[in-house]
């Protein structure tokens, strides 16, 4: 199908943004590497007749360490994958964009779009909720405001933007001296059927801080909190892997689709949530 005629305009700032997006109403949608976008326009179902590409906004481009990594909305996957502050501080974020899709989705697409379009198959956003990353955002001149990736993402393509509200930047927290993080997918097509992502904290041997998320199996990705209660306080050589996996598997709702069925998803949960954290505590039988 051919895409219909559309005007273009591009911002230069979030309030030139918004003012345009609340003009034109309905009939504007934002555009940033168009990965998404382009591709439900083709198919018809879409109905914009006028694309705001907030390309050319520079908080929207720009990637930053101080303390915390703050990344522009409208950087591509493939920016990041090869960011000195990203590979210095955050390697395993580096190490999770380079698996995204392939070299043309990485070199267009941006984690902004990844996060606004909420394809429930999402690597960002399955890593992010386990990191605690959060998500500024901003309408016009008010005052930005920052909302957690558990709370932005609502479901199947549902978010917490609100009308004219543009995905800034996303903030991912620095890590404590010991914390290890480890992202891992099984994907059978182009995007994975299964997400897992942990951050632990270790202290003298004990586990002292864990966080899960299991991602695209479910309409969002999710936080097991009985696998992470299994994980708490626990010996960091000697965590049962199996139970942690098998609870993980229990907490999950998995949807049946292409990738699958529930119960072969709970299975997948159950493998790829013993094998993250196997690598993220080496020492655990
Ligand atoms: C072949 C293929 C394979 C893929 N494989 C993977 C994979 O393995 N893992 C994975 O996680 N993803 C995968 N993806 C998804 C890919 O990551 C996204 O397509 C891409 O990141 C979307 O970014 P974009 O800039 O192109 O978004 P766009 O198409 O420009 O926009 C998507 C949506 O977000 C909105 N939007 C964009 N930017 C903003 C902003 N700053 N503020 C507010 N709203 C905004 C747009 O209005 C639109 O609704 C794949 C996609 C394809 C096509």
């Amino acid at each position: 199908m051919k895409l219909t005629p559309f005007e273009l305009h591009r911002p230069g700032s979030v309030a030139e943004a918004s003012e345009l997006l609340e003009r034109l109403g309905e009939r504007a949608v934002i555009y940033s590497g168009g990965t998404e976008l382009l591709l439900v326009a083709k198919m018809g179902l879409t109905e914009f007749t006028a694309l705001v590409d907030v390309k050319r906004i520079p908080e929207l481009r720009q990637v930053s360490a101080n303390g915390e990594l703050s990344i522009g909305g409208a950087v591509t996957h493939r920016e990041i994958e090869r960011s000195d502050a990203v590979l210095r501080g955050w390697p395993a974020l580096a190490e999770m964009e380079r698996h995204v899709g392939n070299i043309r989705v990485r070199n267009m697409g941006t984690i902004g779009g990844n996060l606004c379009f909420a394809d429930p198959h999402s690597d960002p956003a399955t890593f992010l909720l386990a990191m605690g990353g959060e998500l500024t955002l901003q309408r016009g001149s008010a005052a930005p405001r920052r909302v957690a990736v558990d709370e932005f993402v609502r479901g199947p393509y549902m978010t917490a933007l609100e009308p004219g509200e543009l995905l800034v930047s996303v903030n991912v927290p620095a890590l404590p001296e010991g914390a290890r993080v480890v992202h891992r997918k099984i994907s059978f097509r182009e995007r994975p059927a299964i997400t897992v992502a942990a951050r632990l904290e270790v202290r003298d041997g004990s586990v002292t801080g864990a966080r899960l998320a299991v991602g695209s199996v479910y309409v969002r990705p999710v936080r097991p909190a009985e696998a992470e209660g299994l994980l708490h306080g626990a010996d960091a050589g000697s965590v049962d892997l199996a139970a942690v996996g098998e609870a993980a598997a229990a907490a999950a709702e998995p949807v049946e689709d292409l990738n699958g069925s529930a119960d072969y998803k709970r299975q997948l949960i159950r493998v790829l949530t013993a094998r993250v954290l196997a690598e993220a505590l080496p020492e655990s039988a």
